[in-house]
């Protein structure tokens, strides 16, 4: 079979193949816990559902405007308002098949051939290819555990050249929950636009923040600089809706137009049931949203504590998200050398499912989710340790 030369460089998802691995020991009657899982373990709040069922009965079942009926785009535009004082626009807002197509269609409007976009490493498992896809080139920006998994403008300057178009940016973190404070985001965002680069704030885990830490966006920014800034987010973290795909994006006008443009001849408007869900999801209450938050915060200690207090393991005390990214590599040996291998006889020997962190450009770490119950988290993470730790 002839497959483009586009898609034979592009690697296939690492989660999903860690998921499929587990579901096939499953399949064998092994009982595997997955720490793999970027999703939370929480129902859809009711109020949502209900609307969803309500649109099915009455009849909300057709072809929607390509970016999304005009009630819910003033809702995205809304959210901003009600979360961040920021005064939005319908027209600055598109609604796409979760965030994963947010960014998608942006690189497509935004990047020509050779065009290089900095990705703090580690990073999310698709920035990669979705910046490939656009024939884009994706430059790392190295932030090892010990700085916190955090970069500094710095640093980006010593990856800019004058290829550089985009600088992704995603607080809170997949897979290390690293959050920057309003102090260090603008930082980097003055010298984005020093340096007229543009920005994508994939802001995904924005109201999942714990402690101390407030949530931080950067529309502030794009209402300020509006043809320099993109802001992505979706409802699949915040409001336990994974599975209905409904992200947005917050850009100019005219760059939402190009949004739309690409949206029109892929996949038209996001299915019209979802968007009614997610219009009583954006306007209604946020109770639910923060009942999660709670038991993630509590979840996020119980990690912490567990996985700080092991021998020759480096693991900076996530902000945000549901992931907790720990620099393990002190205990790889020849038959263990890096984090592939590390998570291989992890799901073989503890039957703990875990992502090595080569998929997120750092072999160094392997990702633990900590969206599952509590019990069966620590259940987990005692097995890990007796298989690393004898
Ligand atoms: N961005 C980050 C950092 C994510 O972790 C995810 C999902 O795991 C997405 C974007 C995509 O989310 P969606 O399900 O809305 O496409």
């Amino acid at each position: 079979m002839n497959i483009s030369d586009r898609l034979t460089r592009i690697k296939p998802s690492a989660t999903l193949a860690v998921n499929a691995k587990a579901l096939e020991l499953k399949a064998r009657g092994v009982k595997v816990v997955s720490l793999a899982v970027g999703e939370p373990d929480f129902g859809t709040p009711a109020h949502i559902c209900e609307a969803a069922k309500r649109a099915i009965d009455e009849g909300f079942t057709r072809y929607t405007p390509v970016p999304g009926i005009i009630e819910l785009r003033e809702a995205v535009a809304g959210y901003f308002g009600r979360c961040y004082g920021v005064e939005a626009p319908a027209e600055a807002t598109i609604v796409t098949n979760g965030g994963k197509q947010a960014l998608y269609n942006l690189f497509q409007a935004l990047l020509n051939p050779g065009d290089e976009v900095l990705v703090p490493a580690p990073y999310w498992v698709s920035y990669p290819a979705l910046v490939q896809l656009a024939e884009g080139v994706p430059v790392f920006v190295p932030s090892p555990a010990e700085r916190g998994f955090k970069i500094t403008p710095a640093e980006l300057d010593a990856h800019r050249t004058p290829r550089t178009r985009v600088l992704l940016l995603n607080s809170p973190s997949n897979p290390t929950g690293a959050c920057y404070t309003r102090e260090e985001m603008d930082a980097l965002m003055q010298w984005a636009v020093d340096h007229d680069i543009f920005v994508i704030a994939d802001e995904i885990y924005d109201r999942l923040v714990y402690g101390d830490m407030q949530p931080v966006s950067v529309s502030g920014w794009w209402q300020r600089f509006p043809d320099r800034v993109a802001v992505v987010n979706g409802l699949a973290k915040t409001f336990a809706m994974t599975g209905w795909r409904v992200g947005y994006v917050l850009a100019h006008p005219d760059l939402v137009k190009a949004v739309a443009k690409i949206q029109g001849q892929s996949t038209s408007n996001i299915c019209s049931i979802a968007q009614k869900a997610a219009l009583a999801a954006l306007t209604g209450p946020y109770d639910a949203v923060e009942e999660m938050r709670c038991a993630f915060v509590r979840r996020r200690d119980l990690a912490y504590d567990i996985i700080s207090g092991w021998k020759d393991v480096v693991c900076p005390r996530p902000d945000g998200a549901f992931y907790l990214f720990a620099d393990i590599h002190r205990h790889y040996n020849a038959s263990m050398p890096d984090s592939a291998a590390v998570c291989t006889r992890l799901l073989e020997e503890a039957q703990v499912a875990l992502v090595p962190g080569s998929a997120f450009g750092d072999d160094k770490c392997i990702r633990f989710s900590y969206a599952v119950a509590d019990d069966v988290l620590e259940d987990a993470l005692s097995r890990v340790a007796k298989v690393l730790f004898g």
